[in-house]
């Protein structure tokens, strides 16, 4: 069956599932939205890591054993970076400074995010779609005993240490949607809107704060899925096992499904949290379960087909 699907993706874990989506469907049939609520200048320099986590796992780029960043990667400006007396709370690796570069000179040059990022991708030779979710400034914050401070902050210098009690999004209302996602949501040939298994707190949410967005996926007759960032009851890194801690709402996929409300009807979650169905089940979700833990390739394309299985697009 043919027909358009739309993958919203936070970083790394949301990119697993991008590429493996990339893997099974032509460039025509996939469009990924990223989030670009975790963007923030350093060095001088505008930095989507989000969008870089997507476009690394795209064309094979990304460091799996250090879970972040490019392959390969050295330090050497780094180094001389703290040697000249820079904060280095934020490591950038040699490689990754060239995207960092090339995307900054061509913003202070007049193009929009969008533009950079399709002229980034082309250059790597990626055929898909990846679009941020804005052109316009939408930043993620955190509230903490300190006061609000921007995510990076929170999530890089202070580790996720300190306990969140609250998240907003600078900038929205009042962040447009980007042309290439607008594209997609008004497609008449969407067939499917996937949330990939990224924060839904930290990396969803702000893609479904662009203005419209959640209301237009909302009237959206298609299938909505997402997949669990959760395998055996854990995240498999970063803060959301924490955060869910922390809300008191429940550590498992029924209180993931309770905050998407209904914004989703399917779900994928891992065989390790098989418990959950029932209660998914209950609250009138239909469920798939299986392992969703994706190291390899193959694992990203098996859950990519069992991801257009569920929305009813079987693979020609
Ligand atoms: P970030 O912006 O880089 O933190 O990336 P995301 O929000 O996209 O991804 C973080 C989430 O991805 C975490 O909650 C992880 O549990 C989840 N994650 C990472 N790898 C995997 C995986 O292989 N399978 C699943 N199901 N979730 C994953």
């Amino acid at each position: 069956m043919s027909g358009h699907v739309l993958a919203l993706s936070g970083g790394v874990g949301g990119a697993k599932l991008a590429a493996g989506l990339a893997a099974v469907l032509p460039p025509e049939r996939l469009t990924i939205a990223v989030n670009t609520g975790d963007d923030f200048e350093h060095l001088g320099l505008t930095i989507c890591p989000d969008i870089d986590s997507v476009v690394y796992a795209l064309v094979g780029l990304n460091d799996t054993q250090r879970g972040w960043g490019v392959t390969g990667e050295t330090w050497q400006a780094m180094a001389m970076l703290k040697a000249l007396g820079e904060k280095g709370w934020f490591n950038l690796g040699d490689r990754d400074l060239g995207m960092h570069i090339a995307r900054s000179w061509r913003l202070r040059g007049g193009e929009s995010l969008s533009e950079v990022t399709a002229r980034l991708t082309r250059g790597l030779g990626i055929a898909h779609p990846v679009v941020p979710m804005s052109d316009d400034p939408l930043r993620t914050q955190v509230l903490t005993e300190a006061g609000w401070t921007d995510f990076q902050r929170w999530f890089v210098e202070l580790q996720c240490g300190p306990e969140l009690k609250g998240i907003r999004f600078a900038g929205a209302p009042g962040a447009a949607p980007a042309p290439g996602l607008l594209a997609a949501l008004e497609r008449p040939d969407l067939a499917a809107v996937v949330l990939c298994p990224s924060n839904p707190f930290l990396s969803v949410d702000p893609i479904l704060a662009v203005d419209g967005v959640r209301d237009r996926l909302l009237s959206l007759q298609v299938p909505r899925i997402a997949v669990s960032p959760l395998v055996g009851g854990k995240a498999v890194k970063g803060p959301l096992s924490k955060l869910l801690a922390e809300r008191g709402q429940g550590e498992d996929n029924i209180a993931i499904a309770k905050h998407y409300g209904p914004l989703v009807g399917h779900m994928v979650i891992d065989s390790g949290d098989a418990r959950d169905e029932p209660g998914l089940r209950a609250l009138g979700l239909e469920v798939v379960v299986m392992p969703t833990l994706m190291k390899q390739a193959e694992d990203r394309a098996r859950l990519a087909q069992a991801v257009l299985r569920a929305a009813g697009l079987e693979q020609d």
